[in-house]
């Protein structure tokens, strides 16, 4: 919420809250820059102030960063972040093991398991943040999904990757495929769950269609900074119509 929205409701902020975009400029396809856009609307809605700042390569890294979130690229955008991305490995590690939430789409959810392999047998080294491995194949899995039994209800995205992903023992998969593909065309799961970090295939953008999610990056991000979450009362309505338009589309 802007100091003058305050002002005009009467509220005060509860504080602010700052997300970072990672490579937007490379890495943000498919509609994924609407995640920032709902974090940046949900935290003003739950009365906390926000502030999106945008990492790019070679931008001096922001502190005091509280929810981190990026999205996919194409095979070329992921060379192109990929010596900045190594760089910044460090950094962004501990904030993985100090409970930083981050949601991680695609092209990063790739780059943040331990190394992708192109379908033209090219290795791009990732930052070993989740324990899963990639490799390029032929197959183009594309098409809209369906994860269900997740701890978020049911999450509805669209993927497109030709990347399969299969997860080591030191993550978690986000759900199990009701329709679509997700990580891979072999064991029906999609997306990786790690400290706070969720990372899944799904664009669409993922969370407009998935407030659950949002809301559970916001109240992580919220009681590690102050200690507690207090809710407000987001507007669903567009959601909620988000959510049964995913449901119902075809493959
Ligand atoms: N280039 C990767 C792949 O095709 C990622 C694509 C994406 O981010 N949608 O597997």
């Amino acid at each position: 919420m802007s100091p003058a929205e305050a002002a005009e409701t009467g509220n005060q902020s509860k504080g602010t809250l700052r997300v970072v975009q990672l490579y937007p400029r490379d890495m943000n396809i498919y509609g994924d820059w609407g995640n920032a856009l709902v974090l940046q609307r949900r935290i003003a809605w739950h009365g906390y102030t926000p502030e999106l700042l945008e990492y790019n390569v070679g931008d001096p890294f922001p502190d005091d960063v509280d929810i981190i979130v990026g999205g996919g690229g194409q095979d070329s955008g992921q060379l192109v972040i990929q010596d900045d991305l190594q760089a910044r490995a460090g950094r962004l590690k501990e904030l993985a093991e100090d409970g930083t939430p981050m949601l991680v789409i695609c092209g990063l959810y790739q780059l943040f398991g331990r190394f992708f392999k192109t379908r033209t047998g090219a290795v791009i080294p990732g930052i070993s943040v989740l324990d899963v491995e990639t490799r390029g194949t032929e197959e183009r899995l594309i098409g809209n999904v369906k994860v269900s039994t997740t701890e978020f209800g049911e999450v509805l995205g669209y993927e497109n990757h030709s990347g399969q992903t299969t997860l080591g023992s030191g993550v978690r998969p986000l759900g199990t495929v009701a329709k679509g593909t997700g990580n891979n065309s072999n064991d029906g799961q999609e997306g990786a769950r790690y400290r706070n970090i969720v990372a899944s295939y799904l664009h669409g953008s993922l969370l407009p269609k998935n407030p659950a999610i949002a809301d559970f990056l916001i109240r992580t991000a919220a009681e590690r900074k102050f200690g507690s979450f207090s809710p407000g009362s987001p507007d669903d309505t567009y959601a909620a119509l988000a959510r049964e338009h995913a449901g119902r589309r075809p493959r």
